[in-house]
């Protein structure tokens, strides 16, 4: 089945990683007998000085008869973040119903994790991705004056807590069975526990899971010092932010974490990206690692109906990891270049 894949590489590292890749996925789709044709788009931070948007009026649309949108990074410093936010990632996850944006997070062979008790973590984070705490709702009063404020609401519907819960119990089902929600209903008095109320019910259609719902502060801690008893932890869209990036750092390095915006009933484009940004300090030297952007590339292979050729390429940069080849942020020496090459070399060593 062919695939037109909409390409984003953006800005920074996004240049380096995205081809290194394609080129990964090039290699494995010849190997599975899939086609995927790139359609490379150039909207990222020049298109905003040049149009003043990050997005081309016609952006959505154009995105909308792709299979899948393949983004690198967007962003460089003298932009605010919040123009590549509200101006690219949030139109487009909400655009398509990306309800769901997932990071699996999970020791690699050969890298060095910041515990000292290095006992293997793999779990996987379902957080909300179009609703919750990120809203436009709210504003500001009395610049200025001794009662300046400012208010932001929070909006938590039925459909879309109960989606992303009834997301996470099927996804436990494939694995051991245990889903643990972020809550903060002692603090947050109305739309966490209609979160965990809904997200009870839910659970309670899968007599097979175990669910347990711990505060966010106590779970951030329990992340940093056990994170191995965890298996599927489903959370807001702020606080599934936040639980990302600290996993994340608890397994590795940011440039090797991966993440899919999903639309899981295929209606519209999934985006799948890495989660690291467009490292400014580092870009143009050609050093970047891209297995965020490779695994990223692998989840998209799965949201594309072809789970051995994700398998494939997972297990092959596993492979290069554990055969020793690393580069600078995992204290190797490897460029992009090298890195990539030896992907490349044991996806035809597993083939
Ligand atoms: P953004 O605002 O886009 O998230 P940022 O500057 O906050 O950008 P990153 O761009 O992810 O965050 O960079 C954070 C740090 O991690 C930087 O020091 C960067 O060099 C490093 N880093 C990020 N991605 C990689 C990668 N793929 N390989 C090596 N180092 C990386
Ligand atoms: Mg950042």
């Amino acid at each position: 089945m062919k695939h037109t894949i909409a390409v984003i590489a953006g800005d920074g590292i996004g240049t380096e990683v995205m081809p290194a890749a394609i080129s990964c996925l090039d290699e494995i789709a010849q190997i599975h007998d899939l086609s995927l044709d790139w359609n490379h788009l150039d909207w990222g931070s020049d298109h905003f000085r040049a149009t003043g948007r990050m997005l081309p009026v016609d952006g959505l649309e154009t995105l909308s008869t792709h299979s899948a949108i393949f983004l690198g990074a967007v962003g460089v410093p003298d932009i605010p973040d919040v123009e590549t936010l509200w101006g690219l990632l949030i139109p487009i996850r909400r655009e398509f119903e990306q309800y769901i944006n997932l990071r699996p997070v999970r020791t690699l062979p050969g890298v060095p994790s910041v515990l000292r008790d290095e006992r293997p973590i793999d779990l996987v984070l379902v957080r909300e991705n179009n609703e919750g705490e990120y809203s436009e709702v709210g504003g500001r009063a009395y610049r200025g004056l001794p009662q300046e404020a400012a208010m932001q609401q929070a909006l938590f519907t039925r459909h879309g807590v109960s989606r992303a819960a009834r997301f996470a119990a099927e996804l436990a089902t494939t694995r051991s069975g245990r889903v643990t929600s972020a809550t903060k209903s002692n603090g947050i008095i109305h739309s966490m526990p209609f979160w965990d109320e809904i997200v009870a019910e839910t659970l309670a259609e899968y007599p097979g899971l175990t669910l347990r719902s711990e505060l966010i502060d106590a779970l951030s801690a329990s992340l940093v010092l056990h994170p191995w008893d965890y298996d599927v932890i489903v959370a807001s869209n702020l606080f599934g932010d936040i639980l990302s990036d600290l996993a994340g750092a608890v397994a590795g390095s940011i440039g090797l974490s991966p993440s899919a915006n999903l639309n899981p009933e295929g209606r519209h484009p999934s985006m799948f990206e890495p989660v690291h940004g467009s490292a400014p300090d580092i870009a143009g030297k050609g050093i970047a690692n891209p297995i965020g952007q490779i695994w990223s590339g692998a989840m998209m292979l799965n949201q594309l109906g072809a789970p051995r050729a994700a398998a494939h390429l997972e297990a092959a940069f596993e492979a290069a990891l554990a055969a020793g080849v690393r580069t600078r942020d995992l204290g190797g020496t490897a460029t992009t270049e090298q890195m990539t090459a030896e992907v490349i070399s044991q996806i035809r060593a597993l083939a």
